[in-house]
């Protein structure tokens, strides 16, 4: 048969592997165990339902044999097996989900030592038997197929595929161990007490026995009483792993390397979980749980590839991957399991959706984040900060959605950042330390805080001592208009017209100021919806705020998701009435009455770059600088 060639991004990493300096190379044996394991998971779940299969859970096992003549390592399992299009499709190109992501962060980090680091770091799935071998043949019959087929393949130059005999259905994986060099002793995969040690290392918990024929010694029975015992061969299947799923063994014998090893191959992270949650019910339902809460933000987090979900188990049978319904959207970043025993096994998945025990276990897993988190924020803040940082946005997605149902729920485990404490801060820090004749929980949005901390709306805020919240995310000012108050104190937009204080330092001098005001509102026509005497300003001569429901940072958002929406602010122009600008644009009202139309004009502009608004004529505006220059 030709040989086929690889596809060139699985070529690239095969090249890695085969070249590999990486010293952990016996992490080959988990990922191949590891395979096995979700082989037979696969069938197992067929099995439940498929009598005719007649195979139970107690014929599921894993066999690994060393053959030292022939230098090889065969590691065997009973599961689904491949048919010849998923052997062309999952061993010849590199559409699995952990190769894939493997190959994305290569191409992010060119370093040979960054990939030596993401080696270790998660699993690299088949290829990485290239590490240790230089041959390896794949033996498989799949489960509904009377064919069974040989994949061969000795490395970069391609791979054979062609049918063979097998009587039972699964995957036999030999590899052909590569020569020994002065640096490296790849017998070593040969010895038994290496096997054994690696599989209790790595694949310990892997639920479905691990067997291999143990050579031992023992005194020959008809010598026993002698002066001069003398020693026999013999041979024992032994079982290498306990079986228990990390899950099931009680917290305070697993140590957090382990959860840690646990979670970065099974969900196949780059990072450590910030929170590892262990969780033990019984009662109207009986569960295990073991949630991961990661410490940074998935690449693909924000888009459609990411899929949100436990895995869950019924009594140790793996029912689904990802099973959305048992964490709430707000929550999509924690990963993790559940294994019970009050599911039906041969529930459909249709099923699961509707199935009460679930709702109750979903339920109760929302609150043990909650109170996690709340937790986490109350005690460990650094932590907190840095999970905010990857999942914060997340947060106040959750209530903004589904009409702000979370928002009692979610409202406490925000972070704003604060004028006056210059870091993050929850709501509830800033209730506690409001003045007393402080009506409102003063918000202010840009770009980023420079931005903000230029923003002449700000001013008398400031001058007041008021602390103000920064909203720098697309996300935040709808989630504080959700929220609409915190322990009954209404949010306000910096930018609104009324901030609900007096500007005591505002000369009293507003005797008549209204003809000014027509006179300005007349210029600008349509482009204000008013034109008022300030009581916010301080320093600067005009600032912009908004009227009605809608703001600035509203207008904005909505017109850059739907450019046509015609989603607009109504634009109030404040004037400080003590300014010299606006003074001497009043003077000139008498005087030189085009001059002081410029005067609006230009005023009304500088208003608008503050806001970040655009202005409706950049040039006709410069034109109107340079006439008055
Ligand atoms: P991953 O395990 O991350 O999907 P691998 O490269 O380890 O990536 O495996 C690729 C695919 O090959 C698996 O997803 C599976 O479909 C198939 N496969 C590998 N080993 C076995 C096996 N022992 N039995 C059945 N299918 C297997």
């Amino acid at each position: 048969m030709a040989k086929m060639q690889f596809k060139s991004e699985s070529k690239r990493l095969l090249d890695l592997m085969i070249n590999s300096i990486y010293t952990h190379k016996e992490i080959f044996l988990r990922e191949i165990i590891s395979n096995a394991s979700d082989a037979i998971d696969k069938l197992s779940f067929i099995a439940l339902t498929d009598d005719k299969l007649g195979m139970t859970r107690a014929d599921f096992k894993i066999e690994i044999k060393a053959d030292k003549d022939n230098r090889t390592l065969t590691i065997s399992d009973n599961g689904i097996g491949m048919d010849c299009d998923d052997l062309e499709n999952n061993l010849g190109t590199i559409a699995s989900s952990g190769s894939f992501k493997f190959k994305q962060e290569l191409s992010e980090k060119e370093e040979q030592q960054d990939d030596i680091d993401i080696i270790g770091q998660f699993g690299v799935g088949f290829y990485s038997a290239f590490m240790v071998a230089k041959e390896i043949t794949v033996i498989t019959k799949k489960y509904g197929s009377d064919t069974a087929y040989k994949w061969n393949s000795a490395g970069a130059d391609g791979y054979e595929i062609e049918e063979c005999e097998k009587d039972t259905l699964g995957t036999d994986i030999i590899i052909t161990l590569k020569d020994n060099t002065d640096e490296e002793n790849y017998d070593e995969f040969l010895e038994q007490y290496r096997i054994s040690a690696l599989v209790k290392k790595y694949s310990d918990y892997i639920r479905y026995p691990i067997l291999m024929e143990m050579t031992k010694s023992r005194v020959k029975e008809e010598t026993k009483d002698s002066d001069k015992p003398e020693y026999e061969d013999y041979t024992e299947i032994e079982t290498l792993n306990s079986m228990v799923p990390i899950w099931q063994r009680p917290k305070k014998d697993v140590k957090q390397e382990e959860y840690d090893r646990f979670y970065s191959e099974k969900f196949m992270a780059m990072d450590k979980p910030i929170k590892t949650i262990v969780t033990s019910v019984e009662g109207v339902v009986t569960y295990k749980a073991l949630l991961f809460i990661p410490s940074s933000t998935p690449y693909d987090y924000y888009t459609k590839e990411y899929k949100k979900g436990l895995q869950l188990y019924s009594s140790g049978v793996l029912i689904t991957e990802n099973c959305e319904e048992l964490v709430p959207e707000h929550f999509r970043f924690v990963k993790g399991i559940v294994d019970t025993a009050d599911l039906s096994l041969n529930i459909s998945r249709e099923m699961l959706q509707h199935d009460r025990h679930l709702l109750t276990i979903a339920q109760n897993l929302e609150k043990k984040i909650q109170r996690e988190l709340t937790a986490m924020l109350n005690s460990d803040r650094e932590n907190y900060e840095k999970f905010f940082k990857a999942f914060g946005r997340q947060l106040k997605y959750g209530v903004v959605s589904d009409y702000g149902m979370h928002k009692d729920e979610l409202q406490d485990l925000l972070l704003f950042y604060s004028s006056t404490e210059k870091k993050l801060v929850t709501l509830s820090e800033y209730v506690d330390r409001m003045k007393e004749e402080q009506k409102f929980i003063y918000f202010a949005t840009g770009e980023n805080a420079a931005a903000i901390d230029a923003l002449p709306q700000t001013e008398l805020l400031r001058s007041k001592g008021f602390e103000i919240l920064y909203c720098t995310e697309d996300v935040d000012e709808f989630t504080l208009q959700s929220l609409m108050s915190y322990k009954e104190k209404k949010f306000c937009s910096a930018t609104n017209d009324d901030l609900g204080i007096e500007n005591d330092e505002a000369p009293a001098e507003e005797k008549d100021s209204s003809a000014l005001l027509t006179f300005v509102k007349e210029t600008l026509g349509d482009k204000v919806a008013e034109v008022t005497a300030s009581k916010k300003l301080v320093s600067h001569p005009v600032c912009l705020t908004a009227k009605g429901g809608i703001s600035f940072e509203m207008e904005k958002y909505f017109n850059s998701v739907q450019p046509d929406s015609g989603m607009k602010a109504q634009r109030v122009l404040e004037l400080n009435l003590s300014h010299s600008a606006v003074k001497t644009m009043e003077s000139l009202i008498q005087t030189d009455i085009d001059k002081a139309r410029k005067y609006a004009e230009v005023l009304y502009c500088q208003a608008l770059l503050i806001a970040g608004l655009p202005l409706e004529n950049p040039s006709e505006y410069t034109d109107l600088v340079c006439s008055l220059m």
